[in-house]
């Protein structure tokens, strides 16, 4: 028999993806005492999209102990948003707006350095990490998950967990064997992008580090600095628009609409060539279930118009190895801590998913709605900013409230929410019963 590249035959928990949801969770439960297998397919650093983070997502990295080591790689600092169109207008969302006591900068991160950042931080935490690993399914003993089977590109081998975890992002291995997997057709868009390097300040009309966002009739465009001198550039596209063989046509034609987003390209050079994510919208209709976790975008995957994705999968990865942590030290109240779990990871999910129902139900344009519904309404802008980096959790803010209120846009079907705050809240998931 071949041998394995793990080296118990069982563990506390199977975590089945590298990304910043499998990293947070087997680095929570590794610090715990816990006994973690990370399996992940690729060998890091690997290209990533998703590179624009919230104000919150610095606050979780800092409350995970990598805040410092992310500040040290050089990544750029992120103070705010650009919003613009085709007419080569602009206006600056500030985050020095966003209200006292709270973080106003994060990071634009490139992602192949940051999960590496996240995922070594695991591994010196004390979870076994193999990469190169792909998992191919669940093991299932009546009914319950008791671990994974998973290949090393030449062997098949078979590890148990008395949990396991999927991380697996929108490949969500787990969530599709187990049947949980449903498509979700409210929001059909792809989208298309590069990274370009050499792009020279000179040329940015905006504010050093802010991401940009462009407006156009046919979908919207993004750049992002993740480096002093690189910018990642894409293009949300609706998937009837995107024919075989024109993606390329496309993406110059839709980037090249937004005239300060064009203009940053001067002079630069392709380092990343033209990839996309279709499959777009997903969610899974559970979250937990007899030996399994289901974090990050493996549990639900929208849009990314509002850089959410890094943050809900560190809260989720962070939030479920408190609960599986202490669902090992007492088994009985497991099905209190799951729950709970569910109920968090849900509503987190569910208010970002309403946020971008209502980008896409205005035209690709929030802020229309934001002005109406909120702010003319009387809520402050600080309340708009503080939702917009991550205060899905807060029952008292207003455009979360609004945002929860229409029946038409909910992602989950009959959840009760969790409210708390999603740092500062997170033992919580291992006191409640
Ligand atoms: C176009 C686009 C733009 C985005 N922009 C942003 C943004 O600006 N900001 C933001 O916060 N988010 C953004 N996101 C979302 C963000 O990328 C994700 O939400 C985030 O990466 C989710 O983290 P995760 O850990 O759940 O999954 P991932 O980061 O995808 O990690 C999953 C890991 O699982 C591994 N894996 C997959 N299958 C297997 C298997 N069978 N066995 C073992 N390992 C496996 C993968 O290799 C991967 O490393 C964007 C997404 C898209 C599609």
């Amino acid at each position: 028999m071949a041998t394995a590249p793990h080296t118990k035959s069982e563990y506390d928990a199977i975590v089945v993806g590298g990304g910043p949801g499998g990293s947070s969770c087997a680095l929570t439960l590794a610090r715990a005492g816990r006994s973690v297998l990370l399996l992940e397919r690729d060998a890091f650093p690997r290209f990533h999209v998703g590179e624009s983070l919230l104000t919150y997502t610095a606050d979780m990295l800092e409350r995970l102990g990598v805040l410092e080591k992310v500040q040290k790689s050089g990544f750029v600092v992120k103070r705010g948003v650009e919003l613009t169109g085709t007419e080569g207008l602009s206006y600056r969302v500030d985050f020095q707006s966003i209200g006292e006591g709270r973080r106003n900068w994060t990071f634009q991160v490139e992602r192949a350095d940051f999960d590496k950042i996240l995922l070594d931080s695991a591994a010196e935490a004390g979870a076994e990490v193999v990469q190169r690993a792909r998992v191919l399914g669940p093991v299932q003993e009546a009914g319950q998950v008791t671990g994974v089977r998973y290949t090393d590109g030449t062997n098949e081998h078979t590890v148990s967990a008395r949990y396991v975890i999927d991380a697996s992002g929108r490949a969500g291995v787990l969530a599709r064997a187990l049947g949980l997997r449903k498509t979700d057709n409210s929001i059909r868009m792809m989208a298309v992008f590069k990274h370009f390097t050499g792009t020279n300040e000179l040329y940015n009309a905006g504010a050093h580090g802010d991401i940009v966002l462009g407006n156009h009739p046919d979908g919207w465009v993004w750049a992002i600095p993740i480096r002093e001198d690189k910018l990642s550039v894409g293009t949300v596209v609706p998937v009837d628009l995107m024919r075989a063989g024109r993606a390329e046509e496309i993406y110059e034609e839709f980037v090249g609409r937004i005239p300060r987003i064009k203009q940053r390209l001067q002079h630069t050079k392709v380092s990343a060539e033209l990839s996309g994510e279709t499959d777009y919208s997903h969610y899974a209709d559970n979250l937990v279930g007899p030996g399994y976790y289901v974090v990050g975008d493996a549990g639900c995957f929208t849009d990314p118009i509002f850089s959410a994705g890094v943050f809900l999968a560190l809260t989720t990865g962070t939030w479920a190895a408190e609960a599986i942590n202490s669902s090992l030290t007492d088994p009985s109240v497991a099905d209190d801590r799951a729950r709970l779990y569910e109920r968090f990871a849900m509503t987190g999910m569910d208010t970002y998913h309403r946020l971008i129902r209502a980008f896409y139900a205005n035209n690709y344009s929030v802020y229309e709605y934001l002005w109406e519904e909120c702010v003319s309404g009387g809520a402050p802008i600080s309340s708009v900013l503080q939702l917009m980096n991550g205060d899905f959790w807060n029952p008292d803010n207003p455009l979360g409230r609004r945002l929860r209120e229409a029946k038409e846009w909910g992602v989950f079907e009959n959840y009760e929410p969790y409210f708390t705050h999603p740092v500062q809240g997170i033992r919580e998931v291992a006191l409640a019963r």
